[in-house]
């Protein structure tokens, strides 16, 4: 196919919902402390060294990535309510002209998100690994999985739009779903499907993993079923048949997201990541400092995505570049009969 015809196909096919768009999506991990230790968290060793950013240094940097074309920001962590100046940064965040600011939380310190103007968040999405104590309490500790529905509850009762992440692993991928009708019962909108990746300190629970085909067929049976519920379901589809891909290419699917530098993740010491499956890597972006971004001269994330799609002929069946690498750190191999997705791209049903 020459590349004008290529490029006439990508055309032809950008219907998309979610945009490629270079620094749209900013992710501030404005703390690294945590009261939580889960078992699958993707912080890894940051929790024990639990740098936090000052104000002034997230002012700062927000202000940069605005100027990069930033339009949405997600305040994360660690837990990011645990940073005294949240709801003032939330603000700032506003009136530097962010059109959408979310927060990732784990939903234990609800008090502080109540801080927040409801009309200032436009959502709070609050992680639940299950719709039973036992699912959830096995991940996050003992206790937390009531802790945390009474929080949902409290925002939503309080005006906020809440979202639900969950992520999926062998022992709760049966009850999962279960979730959608409980996210109708409370009045959440969003339910964010994730498949547990061996990141972090997941890396020790290896055992929890599912096979690529145990996920599809997870995702798929939420298609049979999301007729019956009110709330929207978005996941990452990670792998797809040949013939699935199809339908994600007109759902907008283009391959890697890092190619396009449509997010950019900036950790307390300034190192920002495009692609979150990298973070245990020294394989980063660069660097924020007070001056501005500093590209990583050595081997960098950029350089991995674009090797990977010259390799191609359209971009969407490049597959993913940073599997390749995790591969040969012995992590899961994409199965002959399935294409490799960008795990930061998500399908809605
Ligand atoms: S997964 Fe989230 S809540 Fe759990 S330890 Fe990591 S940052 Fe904290
Ligand atoms: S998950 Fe893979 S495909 Fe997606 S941005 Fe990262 S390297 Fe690219």
């Amino acid at each position: 196919m020459s590349l004008q015809a290529t490029n006439q196909l990508i055309n032809d096919k950008d219907k998309s919902r979610i945009h490629y768009r270079t620094f749209h999506n900013i992710f501030l991990y404005i703390t690294e402390r945590c009261q939580l230790k889960c078992n699958h968290c993707y912080m890894g060793e940051r929790l024990k060294r639990g740098l936090s950013m000052t104000y002034d240094r997230i002012v700062n940097i927000m202000n940069h990535c605005r100027k990069l074309g930033a339009k949405y920001i997600t305040f994360v962590g660690g837990e990011p309510t645990l940073h005294p100046e949240l709801p003032d940064i939330v603000k700032c965040a506003r009136s530097i002209g962010y059109d959408k600011v979310y927060i990732d939380t784990n939903g234990l310190n609800v008090n502080k998100l109540m801080y927040i103007p409801p009309e200032e968040i436009s959502y709070i999405r609050v992680s639940l690994d299950g719709a039973m104590s036992a699912t959830h309490d096995k991940v996050r500790g003992n206790g937390t999985y009531e802790k945390t529905l009474n929080s949902i509850n409290q925002l939503v009762k309080a005006g906020y739009k809440v979202g639900i992440t969950c992520t999926i692993f062998n022992f709760n991928i049966r009850e999962a779903p279960n979730l959608l009708s409980l996210a109708d019962d409370l009045g959440i909108s969003l339910v964010n499907y994730h498949v547990f990746s061996e990141e972090g300190r997941g890396i020790k629970n290896s055992h929890w993993s599912l096979s690529p085909h145990d996920w599809i067929n997870f995702y798929q049976n939420l298609e049979k079923i999301k007729h019956n519920y009110k709330t929207s379901i978005w996941y990452p589809p990670t792998w797809a048949s040949p013939e699935k891909l199809d339908t994600y290419v007109d759902e907008g699917y283009q391959g890697c997201l890092g190619c396009h530098l449509d997010r950019l993740s900036i950790f307390p010491d300034g190192i920002c990541y495009i692609c979150s499956l990298l973070f245990d890597l020294p394989v980063n972006y660069g660097q924020i400092t007070d001056e501005g971004l500093i590209l990583n001269k050595n081997k960098n994330e950029f350089e991995m995505f674009t090797k990977a799609i010259f390799r191609s002929t359209e971009a969407w069946l490049s597959g993913c570049p940073a599997e390749k690498i995790l591969e040969k750190n012995g992590k899961m191999k994409t199965p002959n009969d399935l294409i490799s997705m960008c795990r930061c791209w998500k399908s809605q049903i």
